[in-house]
């Protein structure tokens, strides 16, 4: 029957159609009822779409280490490890750096902020930037418990390769031991599956939620900065991952962008790269064919260091809030935005809405008023969750750009379109 042919892809799409016809139903008919309230939006809705991003999230630090152990241990040759980082972290930073001189560069040209147009006096409270000392000293954990409890991604990954080079480096006693973290990672890839077809549930309380909390009258005054911001990220995603694809390995992006779907549709409802790991680490071994070797490693990077989505936010922002303010950047300004933003992205983990406090920090350093941020914080849910599906996106093409300039990669499964698929 139809359902049996229906993908998960399908399904999730359905669900969130339904989400919002269902939201807007429910605003039609009970506008501003303290009932819907308190039993839909806050209750089923809130308790079954918090859930289903909980169980995402649950298997992120025990997937992230257990997987990225397998990765090292089977490295034959460790110093394959630098040439790996290496080129991950050039190509992490050379897409930022895209990202953000076309979102700088749109914004200046397309000038989204009128000055004076501010009508908020909230205010908004800026953390320093972290400096490049405190973000490399932060890299390594002083205790390995306390970063997985934390879920601080670089300390797990820096602890895992450490771990997994020991691993590989102790003989017969050290192929038990990854033996068994093979299996480990077996069962939390079925985990992974499992929890992945609840999506279209989970999905459906998101969206229905969104669309029943959402308040479209606050797009009033912020429509071209909206419209800007979401132009740019499209743009990046439909033009620059798929050029850059093509031109560094030679893949075709048509099948790239088939199998990204549902790593966009999940980043897109959790707004989260981190929750959205355990299916972007699945996606990228079973249906992009990347051995587990890079994307174990690449993928967590990207999903704490990689964000251009989040890029693209603060470049438009930040000369958003200038013109607004009418205060005047020139290059400096600008250069210090663009490593600002790199170094800040670094330090902060794929969460919802990290965007916001990491614009903060950029506006500080180039002596921008952060209260600023009230005009854009209205509609900031909206763009967070197109930048995360932006940000995963940045993830897949470095790890299977790599993946292929290493040799650890299967054309084959990348090239079948049915390969890995989750059945809903
Ligand atoms: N939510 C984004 C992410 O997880 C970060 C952000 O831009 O707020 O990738």
């Amino acid at each position: 029957t139809n359902t049996r042919k229906l993908g998960l892809t399908g399904k999730i799409l359905i669900a969130m159609c339904l989400g919002i016809i269902f939201g807007f139903i429910v605003r039609y008919f009970a506008p501003e009822s303290q009932f819907v309230n308190d039993y839909v939006t806050d209750g089923v809705l809130n308790v079954v779409g918090t859930i289903f991003v909980n169980c995402l999230k649950m298997l992120v630090v025990p997937l992230v280490f257990v997987s990225l152990v397998c990765g090292t241990c089977s490295l034959s040759d460790p110093s394959k490890l630098g040439k790996l980082g290496g080129k991950t972290l050039a190509f992490y930073l050379f897409t930022t750096a895209i990202a953000l001189t076309i979102a700088i560069s749109a914004a200046v040209l397309f000038q989204p902020g009128d000055s004076g147009q501010l009508t908020t006096n909230l205010s908004y409270d800026a953390k320093e930037a972290p400096g490049l000392a405190d973000v490399l000293i932060g890299m390594v954990p002083t205790n390995p418990i306390k970063a997985m409890t934390d879920g601080n991604m670089l300390q797990i990954i820096i602890f895992a390769v450490i771990f997994g080079f020991a691993v590989s480096h102790i003989g017969e006693r050290g192929r038990r031991v990854a033996s068994l973290f093979e299996d480990l990672n077996e069962v939390i890839m079925k985990v992974v599956t499992l929890v992945m077809s609840l999506a279209p549930y989970g999905v459906f309380a998101l969206i229905a939620k969104l669309t029943l909390t959402l308040g479209m009258d606050k797009l009033e005054g912020v429509v071209k900065y909206f419209g800007l911001v979401l132009a740019v990220l499209i743009f990046h995603g439909m033009v620059v991952y798929p050029v850059l694809l093509k031109l560094f390995s030679g893949l075709s992006p048509l099948m790239f962008i088939r199998k990204m779907r549902d790593v966009q549709l999940f980043a897109f409802s959790t707004a989260s790269s981190n929750a959205t790991l355990p299916v972007t680490m699945e996606t990228a071994e079973h249906r992009m064919g990347v051995n587990n070797r890079v994307a174990s490693f690449t993928l967590p990077l990207g999903a704490t260091i990689n964000m251009d989505g989040t890029a693209i936010m603060q470049g438009v922002a930040t000369v958003f809030i200038a013109q607004v303010y009418n205060v005047p950047l020139g290059i400096t300004d600008y250069v210090s935005v663009v490593i600002t933003a790199t170094l800040a992205s670094i330090g902060t983990a794929g969460v919802p809405g990290v965007g916001l406090i990491m614009l903060a920090m950029v506006l500080k350093q180039v002596g921008l008023p952060v209260e600023g941020i009230a005009m854009i914080i209205g509609v900031d849910r909206l763009l967070d969750m197109v930048r995360t599906a932006v940000n995963v996106t940045g993830d897949m093409v470095a790890t299977v750009i790599v993946g292929k300039s290493e040799k650890d990669f299967n054309i084959e499964i990348f090239n079948d379109s049915e390969a890995g698929k989750t059945k809903g």
